[in-house]
């Protein structure tokens, strides 16, 4: 993408458009590539956030009443969006993961309703990293004749996705968790579904009358280029992540009273959640200040609760307070990951000599 290339992808009159719109439809087989799909099935969007509202709030539009059925630890752009449904005499069902973090798929069967619509399961969950079945509970939508919505933010690009082998009817897909650039994102949408998807966002009819509005062309490009990237690199990747993050967990576990938090196999390879027992996280985010971890996920930090994600899970608001959430990417190094060990085990060791002290 050059900056002479200033057409209006939408401007099928003159060669400035016809090239933007050449940009966008390759970047639109690029990420279809990434997870199996059909160029014509990826409908661009702002964001994960809205491509789960549009998946929500466009089916319940279609259906005016009815029943949803999703978990109780989702992100908050599947949550809000389902409590903001709720106030327009939707149900809404809050399937409660287990204490290893997964959701059920037998819980999620004996939640679906006469009258259910769709059921939205995350792929992975942004706090814990682990991964859910959602094959399993695709197949169980599929026989039920109920759509199947998937927030797959946290797995896209991280693990292998393919929307066919999955059973998934509309996957959200966020363009930063890609490395590709923020303010991007995509609504997967069967088209092979007749899913009576309606348009949330109205205007000039672009992308199929799903989303209307000049579409972000240069970060088109951006996610579309991060999307190839990660199919080239998925494997190699993964595998050079799961030994970071074993490198990481190898060095933690040794000190007393860590728990990690959500099954030990069934995760992504880049991110662990662990609880220090008898330490605040709080105070131990604010110590670990030359490393960046967080508590719960960026866009919930701003609060000192616990995380909704650990409580949902059952973990006790003491331990849950005292967990961060740490993760490894493209760029991590071992020593850093060495480096970062160390200084938890010192300030994990330092904070429990003040406690008992006091
Ligand atoms: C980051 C994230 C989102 C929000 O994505 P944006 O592209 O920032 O809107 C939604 N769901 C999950 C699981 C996420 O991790």
């Amino acid at each position: 993408m050059f900056d002479g290339d200033f057409g209006n992808p939408a401007s099928t009159s003159h060669v400035f458009g016809w090239e933007a719109e050449e940009h966008v439809e390759n970047a639109r087989v690029q990420l279809a590539q990434l997870i199996g799909a059909d160029p014509l099935e990826i409908v661009w969007t702002s964001g994960a956030t809205e491509s789960d509202n549009l998946a929500l709030k466009g089916l319940a539009e279609h259906f005016g009443s009815g029943h949803i059925v999703t978990s109780a630890y989702e992100h908050k752009a599947v949550l809000d969006t389902c409590e903001y449904l709720e106030k327009t005499g939707i149900r809404v069902t809050y399937v409660k993961p287990d204490t290893d973090g997964l959701v059920s798929p037998n819980h999620v069967a004996d939640a679906i309703e006469h009258d259910t619509f769709v059921v939205s399961i995350m792929h992975v969950n942004n706090e814990i990293g682990v991964l859910n079945d959602v094959s399993s509970i695709g197949q169980i939508c599929r026989d039920g004749g109920v759509f199947f919505h998937v927030d797959a933010a946290q797995s896209v690009g991280k693990v292998p996705v393919n929307v066919d082998k999955l059973n998934i009817d509309m996957l959200s897909i966020s363009g930063h968790k890609i490395y590709g650039p923020k303010g991007i994102g995509a609504l997967y949408v069967r088209r092979a579904g007749n899913i009576p998807l309606q348009a949330i966002i109205h205007g000039g009819g672009h992308e199929r009358g799903l989303r209307s509005g000049t579409l972000a062309t240069h970060q088109i490009v951006g996610i579309g280029a991060a999307a190839s990237i990660c199919t080239v690199e998925l494997e190699r990747e993964a595998t050079h992540l799961r030994a970071l993050r074993e490198r990481l967990w190898a060095h933690l576990r040794q000190i007393p009273d860590v728990h990690m938090n959500g099954s030990e196999n069934q995760r992504i390879p880049g991110l662990i959640n662990i609880g220090f027992g008898g330490v605040d996280g709080e105070t131990l985010l604010m110590a670990l200040n030359d490393v960046a971890v967080s508590s719960g996920s960026a866009c919930t930090s701003a609060t000192v609760e616990p995380s909704y994600v650990l409580r949902a899970i059952g973990v006790a608001d003491e331990l849950a307070s005292a967990s961060l959430r740490f993760t490894v990417g493209r760029f991590t190094t071992e020593e850093e990951v060495d480096y970062a060990a160390t200084r938890i085990a010192d300030v994990v060791h330092t904070l429990r000599e003040r406690r008992t002290d006091s």
